[in-house]
C-alpha cells in the first residue's frame, strides 16, 4: 500500500511527553485458573498519543483492554485514570469517565437498527442526555464513521468493514477521550484498512487518545505514536514503531522468521511488510 494515508504523520511526542499520563498501569497482573493473561504490566499512556499494541493470538491484549474498560479485573496492580484508582469500578462508570472501547467480536444489538445502536451508545456515555440529543449525537457519529447511508439496516444486515465501523461509532457516541479499538481492522480489505486508518487519525485529531490493537503491521506503524509488544501476558517491547520493527526480540517472538529472512535479504523495506496472523 503506498497510499499517502498510510505515511507516518508528524509526531507530537515532545509536547505529550510534559503532560501527566492520561491512563496508567502499574503491575497488573490478570490470571484465569492456572494462566497469567496479563503478567505484571506496566504502562502509560499520554493525552493525545496514539498507542499500537500487537501481539500473537492468545498475547494478552484484549484481557488488557477488558482490564482497562470495566469488563475485568486485575488480581494485582492498579489502573489509574486521570490519577482517579479505577481498577475495581464498573464498565459504565469508567464509560462516564471517559473510557470507551470496541469489541473484537462486533456484537450489535441484531434487532435495533444501526442508528439505534449507536444512540444505546450516546444514553450510556459521559453526558446525561435526552433522546432527542442521543439522536442528534448518533447522526453526528454515524456521518463521521461514514455510516450515515446505512443507518436503518439491521446490525445483522451489515457487512464485516460495516460492523467494526458500527463498533466505533457507538463507542464515539459515548463522547471519550480514551478509545480502546480492539482489532478494528480484522477481516477488511487493504482499500477499507487504508479508510480506517484515515478515520483513526481523523479521531485522534479531534482530542482522542486511543489504543489500538492490529495485527495489521503496516496499518498499526503508521498510526502509532509508540508501539507496545506483548507476549505471553509480558511487555516485551515498548517503542517507537521503527524502533519495535528492528527489536530482535519482538521479530522472534511475533514477526516471525519470515520477516526475518525478508529483512536479510533487504529486498523489502520495513513499511512493506505484512504478517497474516
Ligand atoms: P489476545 O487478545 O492477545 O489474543 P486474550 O487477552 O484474548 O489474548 O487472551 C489471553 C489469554 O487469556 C488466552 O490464553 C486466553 O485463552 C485467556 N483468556 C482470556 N479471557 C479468558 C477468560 N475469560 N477465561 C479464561 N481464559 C481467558
Ligand atoms: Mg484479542
Amino acid at each position: 500500500m503506498s497510499d499517502a494515508s498510510l505515511q507516518p504523520t508528524e509526531s507530537n511526542a515532545t509536547t505529550q511527553e510534559q503532560q501527566p499520563p492520561l491512563l496508567k498501569l502499574v503491575n497488573v497482573t490478570r490470571r484465569f485458573g492456572g494462566l497469567v493473561a496479563v503478567d505484571n504490566l506496566s504502562l502509560s499512556l499520554r493525552p493525545g498519543e496514539i498507542l499500537g499494541v500487537i501481539g500473537p493470538n492468545g498475547a494478552g491484549k484484549s484481557t488488557m483492554v477488558n482490564l482497562v474498560s470495566g469488563f475485568a479485573t486485575p488480581n494485582t496492580g492498579a489502573i489509574l485514570y486521570q490519577g482517579l484508582e479505577i481498577s475495581r469500578l464498573p464498565a459504565n462508570r469508567r464509560n462516564h469517565l471517559g473510557i470507551a472501547r470496541t469489541f473484537q467480536l462486533t456484537q450489535p444489538f441484531k434487532g435495533l437498527d444501526v442508528r439505534e445502536n449507536v444512540m444505546i451508545g450516546a444514553f450510556f456515555g459521559r453526558h446525561k442526555m435526552t433522546r432527542q440529543q442521543a439522536l442528534r449525537k448518533a447522526d453526528a457519529v454515524l456521518e463521521q464513521v461514514n455510516l450515515t447511508h446505512k443507518a436503518h439496516f439491521k446490525g445483522d444486515q451489515l457487512t464485516v468493514a460495516d460492523r467494526k465501523r458500527l463498533e466505533m461509532a457507538r463507542a464515539l457516541a459515548t463522547d471519550p477521550q480514551l478509545l480502546l479499538l480492539d482489532e478494528v481492522m480484522a477481516g477488511l480489505t487493504p482499500i477499507e484498512i487504508e479508510q480506517a486508518v484515515e478515520l483513526i487519525r481523523e479521531i485522534n485529531r479531534s482530542g482522542i487518545t486511543v489504543l489500538v490493537i492490529e495485527h495489521v503491521v503496516r496499518a498499526i506503524m503508521s498510526l502509532s505514536d509508540r508501539v507496545l509488544v506483548l507476549h505471553h501476558g509480558r511487555k516485551i517491547a515498548e517503542d517507537t514503531p521503527a524502533e519495535v520493527l528492528s527489536d530482535p526480540r519482538v521479530i522472534e517472538a511475533y514477526l516471525g522468521e519470515r520477516y526475518a529472512r525478508q529483512r536479510k535479504s533487504k529486498h523489502i523495506n520495513d513499511e512493506n511488510i505484512d504478517v497474516g496472523l
